[in-house]
């Protein structure tokens, strides 16, 4: 998909944050070519202008020097708003240079769905307190160019968290949007529970996904849509959810309620 790319300089780059487990998150790029419809950062389409979710991307083209010499106490997360491995990436590598520039006493946290990661295992193993997630939902087929057009499959995450797991670097699966019917997490576990050190669990944040996404919920998969839609329904898939992860034994930070 062709992506608009207006670059820009930023003032400050840590912005505090009451993220569960951050303090600080990093952004530096507003915006993301993976263009989830689900994305919960899909209000800033209309707060910046620029056109449609997905379509363009702003990079904050001087966010490596900004994190020059910088010292903050507490959690670190990358990032909110965007992918920090989305593919401009690529070429801007401003993730990269950021890497290179960070200090590398800093706790960081990064959350991506791209292997594109992979790139930078010779700056994260400089770090001494550094972690990578991926979010792995099982989308496949139909759902995946649905819910996920401009990522890399989880297949490929899977297979990036594995190379950075052998490289000594902790990582996290983040089981998320979990949508009634349309996840297995199960299999989810199967396939990761040799690798991950840590799961966190996420259920669909309707609001947050906003109004088309509810639609494509309501139009294409009508029986996941009762359930997030129906208090008792929703409870009793809840229930059977922890159920599920409590029986794997897996290492968890919990089920993220919205
Ligand atoms: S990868 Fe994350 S930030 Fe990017 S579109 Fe998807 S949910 Fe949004």
């Amino acid at each position: 998909m062709d992506q608009r790319i207006i670059k820009t300089n930023a003032k400050e780059i840590f912005t505090k944050t009451n993220l569960p487990g951050a303090d600080y998150v990093i952004n530096q790029y507003v915006g993301c070519g993976h263009s989830c419809s689900y994305c919960y950062a899909r209000f800033m389409a209309r707060w910046k202008g620029y056109g449609n979710w997905g379509t363009w991307v702003e990079a904050k083209m001087n966010a490596p020097e900004l994190v020059k010499n910088r010292r903050v106490n507490g959690r670190v997360f990358m990032s909110s708003v965007s992918d920090a491995y989305q593919p401009v990436e690529k070429a801007l590598e401003l993730t990269r240079e950021i890497l290179k520039n960070l200090d590398k006493g800093i706790n960081l946290s990064i959350l991506t769905k791209s292997d594109l990661v992979l790139r930078d295992i010779d700056l994260l193993k400089q770090f001494k307190n550094v972690e990578v997630g991926f979010t792995i939902n099982s989308f496949e087929g139909e759902e995946k160019k649905l819910f996920e057009p401009g990522s890399p499959t989880n297949n490929k995450r899977v297979d990036a968290m594995k190379i950075l797991k052998a490289n000594g670097i902790k990582v996290f699966a983040f089981v998320s949007p979990i949508i009634p019917g349309l996840i297995d997490i199960e299999e989810i576990i199967r396939q990761t529970n040799k690798i991950a050190d840590y799961y966190w669990f996420e259920m669909i944040n309707l609001r947050g996904a906003g109004k088309e996404f509810s639609e494509i919920l309501r139009q294409k998969y009508p029986e996941s849509y009762e359930i997030v839609h129906d208090k008792q329904l929703f409870a009793d898939y809840v229930d059977e959810l922890r159920k599920t992860i409590k029986n794997s034994g897996v290492k968890t930070k919990g089920i993220e309620m919205h």
